[in-house]
C-alpha cells in the first residue's frame, strides 16, 4: 500500500553538484534518477521541482551589482538547465516525462498549464516543473509549494544531503538533534532554515505536509512512500 499516491519531490541545484563545486555531477543525477525510477515502479505518481543553485543564484556574490530581477531570470533559466538533465537522466531509464516550464520555451518544453500537468500525472509520466515560479524574488521552495498545492499532491519531500531537521545545523554541530516530526509555526518560530518561510506559509495555509529527508542514503525515498518514518515530517 502507497502512503503517498501523488508526490511533489524537491531537489536543490546544489545536490546536483556531488563533490564537485558547481554544476551537474552526472553520477549524482543517475543516482537521483533511479530512486525516482523505483517510487515509479511502486506507481506513484510524481513530480519534481529542481532548483538552480548549483549554476546561478539572483542573490549571490556573482549577482552582487546586478538588477535583482535580471538575476533572477538568470537563477530561474539556471533550474531549467538542470530540468533537462534530470529529464534526460530519467529518459535514459525508459520513464516517461514532461518538462513544464513557467516561462514559455515551447522549443524545449511545453509551458506551464495546471491541467496539463495533472493529466500528464495521471499518465504515468514524471512532471519536471523548470523555471521556477517565473517571478523574481521567489525560490524553487516556494514554485515547489505552490506546484504541490495546484497539482494535489499529498505530500512534498524536500530531498537533502541531512536526514531531515535538526535543532541546529548538523553538518556544524554534531550533537544537533532530528526532530521526527515539527509542526509549521514551530519552524517559524525557531527561525529553522529548512525552506524560505514564504514556502512554509504557503504549505501552513494550505495543509501540505512537507517531509525532509536524505537523498543520499540509496532508497529512501521508497521507503518514505511505503509507509516508513523517515525524516522529519512538517504538518500542523
Ligand atoms: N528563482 C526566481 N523565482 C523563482 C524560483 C527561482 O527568481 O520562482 C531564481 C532565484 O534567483 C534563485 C534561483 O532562481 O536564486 C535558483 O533557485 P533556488 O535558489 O531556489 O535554487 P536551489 O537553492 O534550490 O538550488
Amino acid at each position: 500500500m502507497l502512503k503517498y499516491k501523488r508526490i511533489l519531490l524537491k531537489l536543490s541545484g546544489e545536490s546536483l553538484m556531488g563533490g564537485q563545486g558547481y554544476g551537474i555531477d552526472g553520477d549524482v543525477l543517475e543516482r537521483f534518477a533511479m530512486e525516482v525510477q523505483q517510487c515509479k515502479e511502486l506507481g506513484t505518481e510524481i513530480a519534481i521541482v529542481i532548483g538552480g543553485g548549483n549554476i546561478f543564484r539572483g542573490v549571490s556574490k556573482a549577482s552582487e551589482n546586478m538588477d535583482r530581477v535580471q538575476a533572477d531570470h538568470m537563477g530561474m533559466l539556471a533550474t531549467v538547465i538542470n530540468s533537462l538533465a534530470m529529464q534526460d537522466a530519467l529518459e535514459r531509464k525508459g520513464i516517461f516525462t514532461r518538462l513544464l516550464t513557467a516561462i514559455k520555451m515551447e522549443q524545449i518544453a511545453e509551458p506551464f498549464i495546471r491541467r496539463r500537468a495533472i493529466r500528464h500525472l495521471e499518465k504515468g509520466r514524471v512532471v519536471i516543473f523548470g523555471a521556477g515560479t517565473g517571478n523574481p524574488y521567489f525560490t524553487t521552495d516556494t514554485a515547489a509549494s505552490l506546484r504541490a498545492i495546484e497539482i494535489e499532491a499529498d505530500i512534498i519531500i524536500k530531498g537533502t544531503r541531512v536526514d531531515g531537521i535538526y535543532d541546529a545545523d548538523p553538518e556544524k554541530n554534531p550533537a544537533a538533534i532530528l526532530f521526527p516530526h515539527i509542526s509549521y509555526i514551530d519552524i517559524l518560530k525557531k527561525n529553522l532554515r529548512v525552506m524560505d518561510l514564504t514556502a512554509i506559509t504557503l504549505c501552513r495555509e494550505n495543509s501540505l505536509p512537507i517531509v525532509v529527508m536524505n537523498m543520499n542514503i540509496p532508497g529512501n525515498l521508497e521507503r518514505l512512500i511505503l509507509g516508513e518514518q523517515i525524516g522529519t515530517l512538517v504538518s500542523v
